[in-house]
């Protein structure tokens, strides 16, 4: 006999790997399948099949499936833009729902991967009871999505939550994007790196420099995060200077959505004990009014890489939106 409530099926379309969780009638994780990431749409609709498939151990099942794909996916379940497939040179969009449907045989909700992963925090995280709260994914990138007044924002289009690409200097480096100066070319797990290879290179991370034999190309985001651990000034230095290119963005999504707390996901989540007192500090330095007002908490995302997975499952809650 089949259960009277179904288990929701999400697959998160990441960088690197297509992540696949089933979630019981409770919501807690009781699968999960992994493969490597494609890089052209059609082998990535294999990918997914293949994923479902293994979730379901060959069972001729019609479920619908959540899919969540990193870029631009409007409300119709069309993507705009992935930045880890290769282009297929035209402008039209990819009518990708349509497609996974097609090629899975069932009904798919399509959303991009940081709302799912809002959407999951929200349900079954670190924002779980918030009727407003933003999260911000710290990854290579920035991603990232909104609760505001008790409902996930999408926007006109669906593109809510590229904050990664909202510019803080004209003049600044060279984004992936073709801007300068966005966010996530002083805040990402990239821009980390970057800013620990210039301290350096200025002689200020002596001490980070022989844990990695000397070799400038090994000093990234963990060796900081273990020096600072260890008590290493040029390392806690630099991490100040990270929190501070954070807390500028962080300042400007709280004038611009209110928020009661930020939950900060991605790779830089696991650096919670050495980044959040800094972040704390900037965020009200850079704060609109910050001494008449509550400061947004600072929470860290408590589903770890798995969000974006049971966010795309939950879009196939029965009562959810179509
Ligand atoms: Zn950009």
């Amino acid at each position: 006999l089949r259960d009277l409530v179904p288990t929701l099926i999400g697959v998160d379309v990441g960088g690197t790997k297509c992540l696949g969780v089933v979630l019981s009638a409770d919501h807690e994780v009781q699968a999960t399948a992994r493969r490597p990431t494609a890089t052209s749409f059609d082998d990535l609709s294999d990918t997914v099949a293949a994923v479902v498939e293994e979730l379901e151990g060959g069972a001729a099942e019609q479920s619908p499936i959540g899919v969540g794909l990193p870029g631009l996916v409007d409300r119709d379940g069309r993507l705009h833009a992935a930045p880890h497939l290769d282009d297929p040179g035209g402008h039209e969009p990819i009518a990708a729902a349509a497609a996974l449907s097609d090629r899975l045989n069932r009904r798919v909700l399509l959303d991009n991967d940081a709302t799912c992963a809002t959407l999951a925090e929200w349900q079954l995280g670190a924002g779980r009871g918030l009727n407003n709260f933003v999260l911000v994914t710290l990854g290579t990138g920035i991603g990232g999505g909104v609760v505001s007044d008790g409902a996930v924002m999408r926007g006109e289009h669906g593109f809510v939550g590229e904050f990664g690409h909202m510019l803080v200097d004209p003049d600044g480096p060279a984004c992936s994007c073709g801007n300068r100066g966005c966010w996530e070319t002083f805040a990402s797990g990239r821009a980390l790196g970057d800013l620990a290879r210039a301290a350096a290179e200025r002689g200020g991370l002596d001490g980070v420099l022989a844990a990695v034999g000397g070799d400038l190309d090994r000093v990234g985001g963990e060796q900081l995060e273990d020096a600072a651990r260890r008590g290493d000034a040029g390392a806690a230095a630099v991490l100040d200077e990270f929190a501070h290119w954070i807390g500028v963005g962080l300042a400007a999504l709280t004038n611009a959505f209110d928020p009661a707390a930020f939950v900060l996901g991605g790779g830089l989540a696991g650096t919670a004990d050495v980044l959040a007192g800094p972040l704390e500090r900037w965020l009200r330095e850079f704060l609109y009014s910050s001494r008449r007002r509550p400061v947004p908490e600072v929470r860290f995302a408590a589903l770890g890489p798995m969000a974006g997975a049971m966010g795309a499952a939950l879009l196939t809650a029965p009562g959810r939106r179509s």
